[in-house]
């Protein structure tokens, strides 16, 4: 923002296009230029140094993100595994993590193909069971890992009742909010330590760069996440943080159109004979609808089916679509489908794969910003070539 025209709240149409300082005084620029420079000269009067520990571009990004999230400090990341390794580089040798059993395929592949060399141990529980969330001080947890809407199963996780139980034994709580964005979600309104987003999805929503960022009202995480961005080289580069600034310019416009999509498309197949189960947050058939209800402006733009259909037929339905792309990321304005068992969840052992949910027939559909009628027309092709 340029001058303050009064205090009155910003939405958030508003408040993601005038973003921080843009360093345009001096040029009316009204885009901000990309900050293309390693180093800055020393005592320059703003304090950068190196672009490692921080950028212009950084700044600008960071400031657009802690005002939509509407938090103290926001902290951007060269990925979402990036904002995550800082994170989990805090902790100390054997040191707990309490996880959500159903989390992102590369997060449970971080903690047990990276960070267990070092020390830190991970157990994981089905948050969605208050028996389990009574017994999180058992587990002793140096910090609770948790995401709402999952993936891809999209289980909802009452995210005020875990961080009011943690919050009374001092533990902090991480909230991936991936799928839905802090214009959906808000866990750090719901009790969370810290919020993390892997920026590459809905918030720069182009597939066109990687980023992650985590949001805290808490000095001393700040601090934390900022050492490890600069002594692991986590940080983004300019060009990114740039592109990531110009995507979220659109994000409520992109999200509210996904939305609505999405609601129609969750509608659509769940009447349809080939498909045996379908989860979205709205619809009242979800098991936690009215946790999603209570912590969710909106269903969001993934659904997850099951199909009533073998690997084979379930692979060839994906291959029948032609506007949804079989892919991995999810969030962009192009329509995306994933099969977890063999694409994201493909790391995960098949021990766990059964216990938590992910079988062959599971499908995860990231709704883009098409008109509603050609996805349906497609999927409902797709659909029709295998009855
Ligand atoms: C994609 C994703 C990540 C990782 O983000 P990258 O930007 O790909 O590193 C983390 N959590 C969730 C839920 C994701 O969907």
């Amino acid at each position: 923002m340029k001058k303050k025209s009064s205090s009155i709240e910003l939405g958030p149409n508003t408040k993601v296009i005038h973003h921080g300082n843009s360093y345009a005084k001096e040029t009316g620029t009204i885009m901000p230029p990309i900050f293309q420079s390693a180093t800055f000269a020393h005592g320059n009067p703003l304090g950068f140094d190196y672009t490692r520990s921080g950028n212009p571009n950084f700044r600008i990004l960071e400031s657009v993100l802690s005002s939509i999230e509407g938090c103290e400090h926001s902290c951007i990341f060269a990925s979402g595994v990036s904002s995550m390794t800082a994170i989990i580089s805090s902790l100390q040798y054997g040191d707990n993590i309490l996880c959500e059993e159903n989390l992102y395929g590369c997060t449970i592949r971080l903690f047990e193909k990276v960070f267990k060399k070092f020390g830190i141990k991970t157990t994981f529980i089905d948050f969605t069971k208050e028996s389990e969330i009574n017994k999180i001080n058992e587990y002793k947890p140096a910090m609770i890992w948790i995401e709402s809407p999952t993936n891809p199963l999209l289980k909802i996780l009452d995210i005020k009742k875990i961080c009011k139980k943690a919050n009374n034994l001092n533990i902090p709580v991480v909230v991936d909010n991936t799928f839905t964005t802090s214009l959906i979600q808000k866990p750090l309104e719901l009790g969370a330590t810290l919020s993390l987003t892997s920026t590459t999805k809905f918030i720069n929503g182009h597939s066109d760069a990687l980023g992650g960022v985590v949001s805290t009202n808490d000095n001393k995480w700040h601090e934390k996440l900022v050492f490890a961005q600069k002594s692991l080289g986590l940080q983004p580069s300019p060009f990114d943080s740039w592109l990531i600034t110009r995507g979220i310019k659109t994000l409520p416009l992109r999200l509210s159109h996904q939305v609505k999509n999405a609601s129609l498309i969750a509608k659509f197949l769940k009447e349809h004979p080939l498909i045996e189960s379908i989860k979205y947050p709205f619809l009242e058939t979800h098991p936690e609808y009215k946790i999603a209800k209570s912590q969710m402006k909106s269903g969001g733009s993934l659904i997850s089916i099951k199909l009533n259909l073998s690997l084979k037929q379930t692979i060839s339905f994906c291959k029948n679509l032609n506007l949804f792309t079989m892919a991995e990321s999810l969030g962009g304005v192009e329509s995306l489908i994933c099969h977890p068992a063999s694409m994201t969840h493909a790391s995960v052992s098949q021990e766990m794969k059964n216990k938590i949910g992910i079988s062959d027939s599971l499908l995860r559909l990231s709704i883009g910003c098409e008109d509603f009628v050609d996805l349906k027309n497609d999927l409902s092709y797709a659909l029709g070539k295998l009855i």
